[in-house]
């Protein structure tokens, strides 16, 4: 069966680049290996995801943020360390326009809001349940061979299976891997005060904690231990949880408790040497997974979308083969920078706050003090932490159609 593009991964990332590209007129062929019975459960994903300003015209401009009615804006983001004194406060009026930093997101919701946008593209044809077992490519197409021996053909295929991608390594692309030793516990508590839109990323030790702000009273949090406390806290009852989460959250929530499952994430971080080969590019997490110390993968993956989408209907408007290689050149040196910076920034930024070294608590409780003092530097913070701040801004990420 042909089409014009084949995606593999129908996640967070495949299936908004799906939907990008069906939207533009051009057939694509989606392969998932979750069925949806199972993707689209509650309990499937217990996160939540900041949605960066610039992602949030991304997700507009496929009409996918429109179907999205609990979301939560980020009006504050307090950064502190365990014991510190100084902290940096960002507050969203500092910046021009006044626009929220960002939402939360219930990936739940968003999953929900994709899949609907999905099933709404006459152009995207599902294979749900299957996974990708054979991969080859010629001078003209890709050609995939699916678990349950379905044959797809496409001049361009787009992996977007994950951090741990089993397309790219079928594309023997390699890759820069760090193991953190770290993994991160989800969780979501309904309190009794409202938390006014404040987020905020406390550093410990052992990993960052993080506070966002959702709807209806509710914070997710996002807590960060190394592998063998996460496994023995995983184990824990509620209570013993409830009573760590008192120490660390303070009394600005007012008296809170448990709702729902707890989720563990163990964290790495795996960047693929290269964005391409052949006619098949790595888009999202399959191309770079990153730390979630700064909330920022699928914002990347987004930014990848963008990009990618720009470039392909850029070459099919002209009626030329949408998988020569310099459109995926192309998208490779438009996202080299974004990348790179993204995963070294998450990285120095875990490195740095992710121990007890003492000269270095100085140094960061310094290095946040003085972060707080200069305004050109709060003011770069907050347009990264927006996602805007780049000078590259593909039409997407205006919120218009590409
Ligand atoms: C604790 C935590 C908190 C986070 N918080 C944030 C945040 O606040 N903001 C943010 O921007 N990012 C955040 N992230 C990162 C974000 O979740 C990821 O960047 C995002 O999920 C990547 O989406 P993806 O679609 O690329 O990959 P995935 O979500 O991994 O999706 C891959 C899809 O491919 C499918 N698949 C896998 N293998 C195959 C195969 N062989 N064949 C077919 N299908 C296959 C899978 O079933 C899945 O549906 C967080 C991550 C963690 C761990």
């Amino acid at each position: 069966m042909n089409s014009d593009i084949l995606i593999i991964g129908a996640g967070l990332v495949g299936a908004a680049q799906a939907v990008a590209l069906a939207q533009a007129g051009l057939r694509v062929a989606l392969v998932e290996a979750a069925p949806r019975s199972e993707r689209l459960k509650d309990s499937y994903d217990g996160r939540t995801s900041a949605i960066a300003f610039a992602s949030q015209k991304i997700l507009e401009s496929i009409g996918v943020w429109q179907r999205l009615d609990d979301t939560c804006a980020i009006t504050d983001i307090r950064v502190c360390e365990d014991g510190g004194t100084c902290f940096v406060h960002y507050d969203s009026t500092q910046v021009e326009g006044g626009e929220p930093f960002g939402h939360i997101v219930e990936n739940r919701l968003l999953r929900h809001a994709l899949s609907d946008a999905v099933d709404e593209c006459e152009g995207i044809t599902q294979y749900e349940g299957v996974t990708l077992e054979h991969l080859a490519q010629d001078a003209a197409q890709a050609t995939a061979t699916l678990s349950d021996s379905t044959i797809l053909c496409a001049p361009l295929l787009f992996a977007c299976d994950g951090k741990y991608s089993a397309t790219r390594e079928r594309l023997h692309i390699g890759i820069d891997e760090y193991r953190y030793n770290q993994t991160a516990m989800v969780m979501t508590i309904e309190h009794d005060a409202p938390h006014h839109g404040l987020a905020v990323e406390a550093f410990f030790a052992p990993g960052p904690f993080a506070l966002l702000p959702m709807t209806k009273n509710r914070t997710n949090i996002v807590w960060t231990e190394k592998d063998d406390m996460a496994r023995y806290l995983m184990g824990c009852d509620d209570a013993i949880i409830l009573e760590e989460l008192h120490k660390r959250v303070g009394t600005h929530l007012g008296d809170f408790r448990l709702t729902g499952p707890r989720h563990a994430y163990p964290l790495r971080l795996i960047k693929a040497q290269r964005l391409f080969k052949g006619r098949c590019a790595l888009v999202g997490d399959a191309g770079h997974g990153i730390h979630p110390i700064a909330g920022q993968g699928v914002n990347l993956g987004y930014r990848d979308v963008a990009v990618l989408t720009e470039e392909v209907l850029k070459q099919a408007r002209l009626g030329l083969d949408i998988g020569a290689s310099q459109v995926l050149e192309a998208y490779q040196k438009r996202r080299h920078s974004d990348i790179e910076s993204m995963c070294a920034a998450t990285d120095a930024l875990n490195r740095l706050f992710s121990n007890s070294n003492p000269l270095l608590k100085f140094a960061r409780d310094r290095g946040l003090g003085i972060v707080e003092r200069i305004a050109p530097a709060k003011q770069f913070f907050m347009l990264q932490a927006m996602g805007l701040g780049g000078s590259d801004v593909p039409t997407m990420m205006r919120g218009d159609a590409a």
